[in-house]
Order: structure tokens, then sequence, then C-alpha cells
């Protein structure tokens, strides 16, 4: 027997209950669109619900075009003009969440991410949007609308977004559909690769320096062209905390990063004045600027030959210009998110429409915009669901 499948006509389907797939149905359906969000997990916003260790760090006071990373710098501007921190801080206010600036600029909820993921599903039942759990899209079809169906039922719209993310943390349902989207329909996609990500050392940095796992410092880590001044966190394979997984969306295979480990620091005037120019005396001047750990273990590798001046000039450079080649990075498995994604230059910077197949729409992290880390990403999910919300 076969059976009819149901059929749902909406007005715009968007693929992915995530950050900028909600905001995108909240934006439409306040202006009077049917609205259907279908989500293939069991619940919407996962990755909101795990977001800065469940306390979800929302959105950044400074967000400026500058904290993102892209092929088209420009591309995010006019998206985050039209939709800024101070636009998500006025919903959040709305339901009376409350948070807290945690540093840099980086507001968190006070008490749970669960906060926002109940704000945005409120803000969707309120403009009347259907959102479909449990629903795994496997294949578009346009014919003069899209069609797309599951097991059971049939959905029909002459507008889709596709909001699916990016491929960080399978575990909680990245795929890489809409990077399929994006080619079924002819889109340019720019290379994808893990970012926000610790980096793994090469085996003999690993030998001298993974035992110290946990210790971490204060350091400015660049590449040519970027440079974060922020903690950094050795690991049992590498190297993470904040200033790397900065550096880590720059970083290149087979390039080095260059680490400042005392940055703004005179490291050898203590040893230079000490009575006694010795070990005792370099360790005691390192360990006021580094971890004991590290200062110990770092002038076992970097023993001075002598205690002439010039031994101390290279002592000095090299704790600001520690470089580094990393073997590589920790994988899609432990990035916060992907950078590349669907081409810029393949939609409008004002509404994320396709240029060649209008109707067609691509927001959040599928784009190839990845903010810093500091909530930059979420308000570009927020910016740029807001940007397609306002134009279906
Ligand atoms: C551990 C972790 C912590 C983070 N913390 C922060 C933070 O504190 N601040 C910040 O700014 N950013 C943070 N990020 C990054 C941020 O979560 C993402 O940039 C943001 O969620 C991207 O939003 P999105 O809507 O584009 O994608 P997502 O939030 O990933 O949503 C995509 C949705 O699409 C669904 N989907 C996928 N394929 C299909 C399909 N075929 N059919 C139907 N549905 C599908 C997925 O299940 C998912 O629900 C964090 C990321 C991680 C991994």
């Amino acid at each position: 027997m076969i059976m009819e499948k149901k059929v749902h006509k909406f007005d715009a389907v968007i693929l992915g209950a995530g950050a900028a797939g909600l905001m995108c149905a909240i934006e439409a359906g306040k202006r009077g669109r049917r609205v259907a969000v279908l989500e293939r997990a069991n619940r919407a916003g996962k990755k909101i619900l795990t977001s800065g260790g469940g306390r979800c760090n929302f959105t950044n006071l400074y967000c400026g075009p500058e904290n993102f990373h892209s092929a088209n710098p420009h591309f995010a501007k006019s998206a985050l003009a039209r939709y800024q921190p101070s636009d998500f801080t006025a919903l959040v206010e709305k339901h009376g969440i409350p948070y807290h600036e945690k540093t840099l600029g980086q507001l968190f909820c006070d008490r749970s991410a669960q906060d926002i993921l109940q704000m945005l599903e409120t803000e969707c039942a309120a403009a009347g949007v259907q959102i479909f759990l449990n629903t795994d899209i496997q294949e578009i079809r346009r014919v003069d609308e899209f069609i797309f169906g599951t097991d059971g039922n049939e959905f029909r719209a002459p507008t889709l977004v596709v909001a699916t993310g990016g491929l960080s943390i399978p575990k909680i349902g990245a795929t890489s559909f809409g990077y399929d989207v994006a080619r079924q329909f002819g889109l340019k996609i720019r290379e994808t690769r893990p970012a926000l990500v610790p980096l793994v050392l090469g085996t003999v940095d690993r030998k001298q320096y993974c035992d110290l796992a946990g210790v971490s410092a204060d350091v400015e880590v660049s590449t040519d062209e970027h440079s974060f001044r922020e903690k950094m966190l050795i690991t049992h394979r590498g190297l993470s905390g904040p200033a790397i997984l900065q550096i880590s969306t720059y970083w290149r295979e087979h390039s080095s990063i260059k680490i400042d480990l005392a940055p703004g620091r005179d490291v050898t005037q203590a040893i230079r004045e000490a009575k006694e120019r010795n070990m005792t005396a370099a360790r005691d001047a390192l360990q006021t600027i580094l971890p004991k750990r590290l200062a110990t273990r770092w002038l076992d590798v970097h023993a001075p030959q002598s205690w002439t001046n010039q031994a101390l000039e290279k002592l000095q450079r090299q704790a600001h210009e520690w470089v580094i080649e990393p073997a590589g990075t920790e994988g899609y498995e432990k990035a916060e998110v992907t950078a590349g994604g669907v081409d810029t230059e393949e939609l409008s910077s004002k509404t994320m429409e396709s240029r060649r197949v209008p109707g067609l729409f691509f927001i959040g992290e599928v784009v190839d915009v990845t903010g810093h880390l500091g909530g930059f990403n979420f308000q570009w999910a927020w910016a740029s669901g807001a940007a397609a919300g306002r134009a279906l």
C-alpha cells in the first residue's frame, strides 16, 4: 500500500533550528509570513545549550567587522550594522533574562543558556512559527517552488533558507548538508576548515612542554597579519586557551605562529641587576612573569650559554618570539566553528539571498563568515538571520 504524504505549504521554510534559523524565523514570522523551521535533532538549539560553557556568550558589546574572518572582509558589514548587539540585548532584557559582562565585552547569561533558547522559542511561538523536530531533510527539489520531504511529510515553499550550520562538533548534530545544497544549486564554496580550535604540537615540542598540561599564561600570539593577547593553555597534545583558539582561525598548515610569552615585559632586567648572574637569578626573574613550572621548563630548554649581555638579549628575544610550527589542529571534533563555507560572492550582503538562485538564502555559520571568540559567532547568526528574515 502506498501511503500518501502529508503536504505542508509555507511562505518560507528554514532548514536548521539553530541560532540563525530561529532568529530568521522570528523576523519573518513577525512580518506575517507563514514560516516553518525543520530540524533534524529532537530539539531546537542544541548548540546554544552547550555554548559558553552552558551560559551562552550570546553577543559582544564591541562587535565590529574587524572581529570576523571572511574572504570578503566587507561582506558582513551591512547585516551587522542593521542588527546590533544592542538589538539582541533589548530582546534579552524584554524577557527579563539576567546577564553580565564577563570580560572584553563578552555578555553571558547569569543562569544558563537555556534562557536564550527559551526566549527564542517563545518569540517563535508568538510569531506563529512552526518548528518540526526530528525532521532530517536529505534531498531538495525545485520545480516552481522548493520541495522536500521526510518519510511521512512533504514540505513546499517558494523560499528556502539554509541555516544548517558548519561541520564543528558532529556529536551534537553538525552535517555537511548546507554545503551540499549550495553545491546542488551551483554555488561556490570556500574551502572549509576547523577554526577556534586547539592546536597540536609536533613531536619535539610536545615532549618538551605537554607534561605541563593545565599550565596557562598571558601571552600574545601572532601570525604575519593577526595577533591576539589573551590566555594560552598547555594541553596534553598541544596548546589551547583563548589566544590559541583565536589564532587558529588564521593558522594554515605548514606555517608557524609566534608566541610572546611576556608581552610588554623586560624578561632579563632583573638578571642584569642581580648580584650574580646565574640560573637562580634567571629562574627568579622568569618566575615573576610566567607560571613557575613553565618558567623552569623554559630555562631548561633555553639555558643561556653564558651570562653576557648578548646572551641575555638572546634569552629576551626567545621569550618574546617563541616560534612554533603546529603539527595540526584538534579538528572538527573540538572546533568551536567552521571557517570557510558558502562563498559570500554568491550572496547579497543585504538579504543573504543567492544571486544565482532567487528564493534561496544562506545564513549563519554555513556562510564564509567566521567570528572571533567572544560572542561574535552568535552575533553573526542573529544578524544574518535577521537580514534574511526581513527579506522573506
Ligand atoms: C561547544 C561550542 C560552544 C560555543 N560557544 C559559543 C559562544 O559562547 N558564543 C558564540 O558566539 N558562539 C559560540 N559557539 C559557536 C556558535 O554556537 C555557532 O557559531 C552558532 O551556533 C552557529 O549558528 P547556526 O544557526 O549557523 O548553526 P547551528 O547552531 O549549528 O544550527 C544548525 C542546526 O541545523 C540542524 N541541521 C543540520 N543539518 C540538518 C538537516 N539536514 N536538516 C535539518 N536540520 C539540520 C542542526 O541540527 C542544528 O540544530 C560555540 C560552538 C560550540 C561548538
